[in-house]
């Protein structure tokens, strides 16, 4: 096998450097180095075209972690850039009052998303589950959540708890991705003081395979929250506008009563929402309150609209399922063929390579040698977050990926 050094990163290690007596931790969160292999991965990127990003120190990656979702189509897309600027030029997109694109997106989303009978815009996919928690208690004039999956960095529902107050989560309990008995023990407990169960759809936990939903889950969680009065909210932040346009509720065939979309909306421009049913939507009418100086703001509405009239009109979502079958079959066959551990789960949209737990914890070693091998060879993913495949990753781009793949599982094994 070709041997492949240590990429060149000084420029963003003293970025870095620097930028950690400017920012507490340097960067924020999930973009910080441990997140990934450190002193193996860039950490400042400079630019990025179709599904290829550029860091500061001129090193160039297939991207597979698509900044985390919302890159769908692919960086720098024109024809949404342009209208996005069109609009900042030619009339503004930062008003006392609103602009009436908000019509028609929401118009938009009731065409498309099945729950979606009224829409409510804001920025993040956290705002926007954060709202369907607090459109839930309203209508039901109960406090408790039933929650599965990450939903953002709120009060409510983030893992790490400091400087939250106990009393701001003691309402909100977790279940199990496809344990619809262990989520039926907590209504059982619960279920008169529960306003809302919120879940991703699909099965998407950190750093662990990824999880279909098994035959009547879903269906099983939609009976649940009927029998007990309870809002069932989808947490749609990465299954919106990837895997079909209605979401993972369309997939699926399950429709919930609060749909929350973000991420791939608008191919990268801040923008999410909450969509649902009109009579729950309505309590933001007058009992809830949803405002904020940059919610009505254009730019996003904007970059939304032409995102999806793009992938209507092209079929996208249907080229990413093609593009991610074909990575997913190379990659299945790379997987099988090696003796690590590793294992592939997903869809072909959302895919993960992960390595299995054993006793002796070479599965860590593992994982961290196979991406330091990936990142070496230009493939740019995460050791602990699945990978997404977008519009403009070419043929060319997956057979190299396929082939770092393969060589970075053998480097796993030494
Ligand atoms: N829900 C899910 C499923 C997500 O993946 C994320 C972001 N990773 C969020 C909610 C929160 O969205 P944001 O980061 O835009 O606040």
């Amino acid at each position: 096998m070709a041997e492949v050094g240590p990429l060149k990163l000084e420029k963003s290690l003293e970025l870095f450097e620097q930028a950690k007596g400017l920012i507490p931790g340097g960067t924020l969160g999930i973009r910080r180095p441990y997140n990934f292999v450190e002193g193996e991965y860039p950490i400042f990127f400079d630019s990025g075209k179709g599904g290829r990003v550029t860091d500061v120190d001129g090193n160039e990656y297939i991207d597979f972690l698509c900044a985390y979702g919302p890159v769908i189509l692919g960086y720098r897309e024109e024809e949404i850039d342009d209208a996005v600027i069109a609009q900042v030029r030619d009339k503004g997109f930062c008003f006392s009052l609103t602009q009436s694109h908000q019509n028609a997106l929401a118009a938009k989303l009731r065409e498309l998303i099945p729950c979606a009978e009224m829409s409510i815009f804001v920025k993040t996919g956290s705002d926007a589950m954060t709202l369907a928690v607090r459109l839930a208690r309203a209508h039901t004039g109960r406090t408790g959540v039933l929650r599965c999956g990450y939903h953002g960095w709120h009060d409510w529902c983030v893992e790490v708890k400091g400087g939250i107050p106990e009393k701001l989560y003691e309402d909100v309990r977790e279940f199990h991705y496809n344990d619809l008995a262990g989520l039926e023990k907590l209504l059982a407990e619960h279920g008169n003081d529960t306003a809302a169960i919120t879940l991703t759809p699909f099965g998407h936990p950190l750093a662990a395979p990824m999880q279909e939903p098994k035959p009547g889950f879903l269906e099983g969680v939609r009976a649940l929250a009927d029998k007990h009065g309870v809002v069932l909210v989808f947490d749609e932040v990465r299954t919106g506008f990837r895997i079909s346009m209605g979401g993972a509720q369309e997939y699926y065939g399950v429709t919930p009563d609060l749909g929350c979309f973000g991420k791939a909306m608008a191919n990268g421009y801040a923008i999410s929402a909450v969509c649902g049913r009109a009579d729950i939507m309505k309590k933001a009418e007058k009992e809830v309150f949803v405002s904020s100086t940059f919610f009505p703001n254009s730019d996003g509405y904007v970059a939304a609209l032409k995102t999806v009239e793009i992938l209507e009109r092209d079929n996208v979502l249907a080229a990413v399922w093609d593009k991610g079958r074909r990575l997913m079959n190379s990659l299945r066959d790379a997987v099988s063929n090696t003796a690590v551990g590793a294992e592939l789960t997903g869809i072909p949209p959302m895919f993960f390579i992960t390595f299995k737990k054993d006793e002796a914890k070479l599965y860590r070693k593992r994982r961290t040698a196979f991406y330091t091998q990936l990142v070496r060879r230009g493939v740019f993913m995460q050791p602990y977050h699945h990978g997404y495949v977008c519009y403009r990753h070419t043929r060319e781009d997956l057979a190299q990926a396929v082939a770092a793949a393969r060589e970075a599982l053998g480097a796993a094994g030494e």
